[in-house]
């Protein structure tokens, strides 16, 4: 009998993770789809008296339904849909991991089957073992686009409780067009067993798409078995934050409040997201400057004959390199970490500061010579 007495479908499994590593060893840290710019004094300054004053209350349990954030959410999503998306429309928790998971706790579970097109966000696969929720993955295209035919084809098939849908997705960063949600809504509404299905848009990169490309937001009014995620950790700066939110039909939300722990958003973190919420306009400043360093990088490593995927995030997928392992311990060699990861020869590189950026080409011209 091993020791642990853990799951035996967990047992050796490796826990998730990119490698963190020091910055004297990798000075340019372009791994996690982080947003390189920091909060200003005066939004430290705001954050830190939030904090402060929760924690006068600390020995209290903070508000469990988190009105006051969930309000404020709300008028921030509203930007995009005005006079939708109201708080009871809302739901958080520490991260847009989180709240995936509470919704295949809900949603998913022994009997229920999760659905998603590779290559795709890889930890889909763990809410759904750690659920208990059988997992399903069909194939994008070659250019990682959807054959709206084909996935509405695997939707009959598979009858799936749950589809998860990264727009962009990661890692390639592409993003799906509106008629690819409506399609799939439409689909597994009328695939599962009594009612039908939930579609979740995971819109972690929804700010970073380009012009043109409309949000899955505007689509919740004409589907009841839509969610759209969103998080806080990319475009708007605060990864270390640990604050995802959804917006979708108030019953969604209120399932969700079954599975939730009570009092999961700590009276510091309900304040730290509301500070920060606060300085918006600040914290979603460099967004416009990210995409535009975005589409430079695109334009640059084709330019070095690389092939490079459509992105509407903060990342970009090239490749197609014959060890990509190699290019990726030659990159950090020179002190610049991205991520191995996506399918066989791609890697991902994140959107940093112009110098970061220029760190990591001339790295990737040093290593290409020597390839
Ligand atoms: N969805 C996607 C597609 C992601 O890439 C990430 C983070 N890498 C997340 C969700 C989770 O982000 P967080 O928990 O920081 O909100």
């Amino acid at each position: 009998m091993s020791f642990p007495p853990i799951r035996p479908e967990l047992a050796g499994i490796e826990p998730y993770g990119a490698p963190q590593l020091p910055a004297d060893v990798a000075p340019v840290q372009l791994n996690v789809n982080e947003n390189p710019y920091g909060p200003s004094d005066e939004c430290v300054a705001d954050i830190a008296a939030s904090a402060a004053e929760a924690a006068r209350t600390l020995n209290r349990y903070p508000d469990r339904e988190f009105v006051a954030l969930r309000t404020a959410l709300a008028s921030y999503l509203s930007r995009d849909v005005p006079g939708e998306i109201t708080p009871d429309r809302v739901w958080a928790a520490n991260g847009s991991n989180e709240v995936m998971l509470q919704l295949l706790q809900a949603f998913g579970g022994p009997g229920r089957t999760a659905l998603s097109f590779a290559p795709t966000y890889s930890m889909y696969p763990e809410y759904a073992r750690d659920t208990m929720t059988t997992w399903v993955a069909g194939r994008r295209e070659d250019d990682f686009s959807l054959d709206l035919d084909r996935a509405r084809a695997m939707v009959e098939e598979v009858r799936p409780d749950v589809v998860l849908l990264p727009s962009p997705n990661n890692p390639t960063g592409t993003a799906l067009p509106p008629e690819a949600v409506t399609v799939l809504c439409e689909a597994v509404g009328g695939s599962a067993g009594s009612g039908g299905g939930i579609v979740v848009v995971d819109e972690a990169y929804g700010e970073f798409r380009r012009s043109g490309v409309p949000s899955a937001l505007e689509l919740l009014p004409a589907h009841r078995n839509l969610v759209v995620t969103r998080t806080m950790s990319k475009a708007f700066a605060a990864a270390g934050l640990r604050l995802g939110y959804l917006a979708a039909d108030p019953a969604i939300c209120d399932a969700i409040r079954v599975v939730r722990l009570p009092y999961h958003l700590s009276a510091v973190t309900q304040a730290t997201a509301l500070a920060a919420l606060r300085h918006a306009p600040e914290l979603l400043g460099n967004v416009d400057q990210l995409r535009a360093q975005r589409d430079k990088t695109v334009a640059w490593l084709r330019d070095q004959g690389l092939e490079v995927a459509e992105s509407d995030a903060n990342f970009c997928l090239f490749g197609t390199f014959g060890d990509r392992h190699a290019v990726w311990q030659g990159l950090l060699d020179r002190g610049v970490l991205i991520r191995e990861t996506g399918p066989d020869g791609w890697l991902r590189v994140s959107i940093g500061t112009p110098t970061e950026m220029a760190a990591f080409e001339d790295a990737l011209v040093a290593v290409m010579k020597e390839l």
